[in-house]
């Protein structure tokens, strides 16, 4: 996308290292002074004026307005049952329509970062919320690649966005969701797992990772069958309480 190409793109490109580092430090300066639980350590809460000025600012410093002018009130939302990725770019399967887009963000991951450094998308910074708009910045290229040409992925198009607008050299979200967490610790699907219920010893295999871990134990009189009529009974437990 240099040369030609990049000159047809709707807003400034690419920005220099300088000038996005510069944009990063406005924003995140912004959005502390506005609201005191994202910019406590860890961050406690966040609003949703600060989610939406975060997309206006990273918008206009960034992007020059294109998203606005594309997507007008492209909402952002949060939500704490998203446990698999840090964030996410919705978009309609109807092609040239952008209703129905929206970016949202994991509070589950959000609130569970205490001390850098954190690496992602090839970058290396030290507060929770540099972190957090740097996974907002991964899914503005989502919109602004989707609104440009109409689908999005990490194509090497994709990277070349992410890298001229925001220096990112990476599309990883290297950061701990939960279940890598757990697989860190010898959770995965499959393992065998020692936990006590109602202070009995108890051995299971692990169905499911999540915020809870599903963990279904052998028991005559389960409600859960396999293929081979063996009975189970299924526990949701907290990731904290297993021992692999
Ligand atoms: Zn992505």
């Amino acid at each position: 996308m240099s040369g030609r190409a990049s000159r047809a793109l709707p807003f400034p490109f690419p920005l220099a290292p300088g000038q996005i580092s510069e944009n990063r430090r406005q924003i995140l300066s912004a959005l502390a002074a506005s609201d005191p639980g994202f910019a406590s350590l860890p961050i406690r809460s966040i609003r949703t004026a600060t989610l939406l000025r975060m997309r206006d600012e990273v918008d206009r410093l960034c992007l020059g307005g294109f998203l606005l002018r594309t997507y007008g009130d492209l909402p952002v939302t949060v939500s704490s049952r998203m446990t698999s990725a840090a964030g996410k770019f919705v978009y309609s399967r109807q092609p040239g329509s952008f209703s129905g887009c929206e970016i949202r963000l994991s509070t589950d991951f959000l609130f569970r970062l205490r001390k850098g450094p954190f690496h992602l998308n090839g970058l290396t910074v030290q507060t929770p919320q540099e972190a957090f708009l740097i996974v907002f910045e991964h899914e503005v290229i989502h919109a602004a690649e989707y609104a440009l040409f109409g689908r999005t992925g990490h194509s090497k198009r994709f990277l070349t966005l992410a890298h001229g607008l925001f220096g990112h050299t990476e599309t990883v979200h290297a950061l701990p969701t939960r279940s890598a967490e757990a697989a860190a610790a010898g959770i995965v699907p499959g393992a065998q797992v020692r936990f006590v219920f109602e202070d009995r010893p108890l051995t299971g295999t692990v169905a499911r990772v999540g915020k809870t871990v599903t963990v279904m134990v052998p028991d005559p009189w389960g409600a859960y069958r396999d293929a081979r009529g063996r009975r189970y009974r299924k526990f949701r437990v907290s990731p904290g309480l297993l021992i692999p």
